[in-house]
């Protein structure tokens, strides 16, 4: 059995011996067609490297053809040094600054999201005066190709740069302006001086671009709608409205317990409502007895309340105390009148008598409200003091603007939480 097995196995052995050498042969012939084949593809390939380069960004095979007919290697190296460019076509057939195509793609993009209507001849025209005309001259006062391009998309057009040229407003002047939303190159003068005087860069771009943010400083020059109104933080007062047809949709009707009895506009956001529960709870507990006297007031009810003011006092009686309707905090649903119940029971004739309003002044922030319109304000918010109304604002908000000594007008200018606005 041993022996079988042995013989057996050198067999075998020789067996594998001799195909392995005829294997040997046959690969030796195929080695060399394979090393032939490969040459070839090498040579194919290194006179087209550019060419298939361009099919492997995913430039189709005409297009591929049309840039490698219009440019020299070196050419057809800086467009392969980019992304893919939707438009090579029409940077081909516009312009021979292949240097620029990539600029010239980008800027195709961003007008898209401008909202602006160039046409390829206008867009190769702009990015050649900006980077082969005024590039040279912005990169003398500290403007990089990347901080050009960031003003771009800032919205800044060839004048806004021709601007800063004529000013000799270098990069490291303006770059703290450029920070705060919705500023605008042609302002940057006013800016500057402005920061002179205030020391604050929010401040000095917002109140320069908004000056009736402060009351005092005159009329709206125009009337801005207010986009986002269910933004906790919406400044709403005369210039910026609300819509006539804005309601918040999470208005919650609060419990009887915390509602003064004659109060018709009970409704409140429930943000607002959740903090005001907690607040006449808190009250109570040191026998204090706070009531809602006003919440939510629709732009329809605000211009019932205007008209009838107007008719029972005058026009300038309701100018001076009534919010015109669109302006009035009520329609936020975060702005709220508060009594108490001495009040409502006739024992005290006002509420800022009343032990009640002490504490909400001294205890209101903690629950995120703030007194809106304070004493000795109105030249800043434009309405005289309301000891009783109170806007919700949350609590790091209240804290900061008590902290700071802010009003709301403040608050917004120096924290840069302006309004954004619907379009007209
Ligand atoms: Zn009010």
């Amino acid at each position: 059995m041993m022996r079988l097995f042995r013989k057996k196995t050198d067999y075998s052995y020789y067996s594998s011996y001799n195909s392995r050498r005829r294997g040997l042969r046959i690969d030796r012939a195929a080695i060399a067609i394979i090393g032939a084949i490969v040459l070839v593809l090498a040579i194919v390939v290194y006179l087209n490297f550019n060419r298939i380069q361009f099919l492997m960004k995913g430039y189709s095979w005409s297009t591929t053809s049309e840039i490698v007919r219009s440019f020299d290697d070196s050419e057809e190296k800086e467009i392969l040094s980019h992304d893919k460019m939707e438009h090579i076509l029409k940077w081909v057939d516009n312009s021979n600054k292949v240097q620029l195509y990539d600029d010239y793609e980008r800027y195709y993009q961003l007008s898209k999201k401008l909202d602006q209507d160039y046409n390829y001849e206008e867009i190769v025209e702009f990015i050649d005066e900006v980077f082969s005309g005024q590039l040279r001259q912005l990169s003398n006062y500290g403007y990089s190709h990347k901080i050009i391009w960031n003003l771009l998309e800032d919205g800044s057009t060839k004048s806004d740069l021709q601007f800063l040229l004529d000013n000799q407003l270098d990069n490291a002047t303006t770059a703290p302006y450029r920070k705060v939303d919705g500023y605008r190159m042609t302002k940057m003068l006013e800016y500057i001086a402005k920061y002179n005087e205030v020391k604050d860069y929010n401040y000095a771009v917002n109140i320069v671009n908004y000056p009736f943010i402060i009351s005092s400083n005159g009329k709206p020059t125009k009337n801005y709608t207010v986009a986002k109104p269910d933004d906790l933080l919406a400044l709403v007062k005369k210039g910026f409205y609300l819509s006539e047809d804005y309601e918040p949709d999470d208005l919650v009707t609060p419990k009887d317990e915390y509602v003064a009895p004659d109060c018709g506009n009970r409704k409140l956001r429930k943000a607002a409502y959740n903090a005001m529960v907690k607040m006449i709870k808190d009250a109570k507990k040191e026998d204090l007895h706070l009531l809602l006297n006003s919440g939510y007031r629709s732009y329809a009810e605000q211009t019932r309340i205007y008209q009838e003011t107007e008719a029972k006092y005058g026009g300038a009686y309701a100018a001076e105390y009534v919010a015109t309707p669109g302006a009035s905090e009520h329609q936020t649903g975060l702005g709220l009148d508060m009594t108490a119940q001495s009040v409502v029971d006739k024992k005290r004739l006002v509420f800022s008598d009343t032990a009640e309003y002490k504490w909400v002044i001294a205890n209101c922030q903690k629950y995120g409200f703030v007194i809106r319109f304070e004493a000795g304000k109105d030249g800043i918010t434009g309405i005289s003091h309301e000891p009783w109304h109170l806007r919700y604002v949350g609590e790091d908000v209240a804290r900061d603007m008590i902290e700071h000594n802010w009003t709301f007008e403040e608050y917004c200018l120096y924290r840069n939480v302006i309004p954004k606005f619907k379009k007209d």
